[in-house]
């Protein structure tokens, strides 16, 4: 099995609530939902966290931008608005190494962050 949590998920190995699959990404249900919905959206491909995506398949990580975006909108998200977060690194809060975007909606988002 992957040493990877959510490389893990992309093959299976561990059960999620997928909502989305596309060639290039799949998302599914965070574990420990922040808002009424929050999905996360990952790239199929492992990278450790958008900087490093970015620098090595700007391709990739627009493809990511754009399931993110579609999936807020398949799951309703769109007219009332929704957040999209990329927490990057330890003091950005990153605990799993897997590049993801937390895809929030359904409730107001405050600002800023804590
Ligand atoms: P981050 O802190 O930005 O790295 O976000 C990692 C997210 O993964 C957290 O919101 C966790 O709740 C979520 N998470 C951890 N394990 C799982 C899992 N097995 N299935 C779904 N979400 C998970
Ligand atoms: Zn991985």
């Amino acid at each position: 099995m992957s040493q990877c949590l959510f490389c893990a998920i992309v093959a299976g190995d561990i059960a999620a609530e997928v909502v989305d699959e596309s060639e290039h990404c799949i998302a599914f249900r965070d574990i420990t939902p922040q808002a009424p919905t929050h999905v996360l959206v990952i790239p199929r491909e492992h990278y450790a966290d958008a900087a490093e995506l970015s620098g090595a398949d700007p391709a990739l990580a627009a493809a990511l931008l754009a399931d993110a975006t579609r999936v807020a909108g398949d799951l309703g998200l769109a007219p009332g608005g929704y957040r999209m977060v990329l927490n990057t690194g330890d003091d950005g809060g990153q605990t799993v190494h897997h590049v993801h975007v937390h895809l929030l909606g359904g409730r107001r988002m405050g600002w800023p962050p804590g």
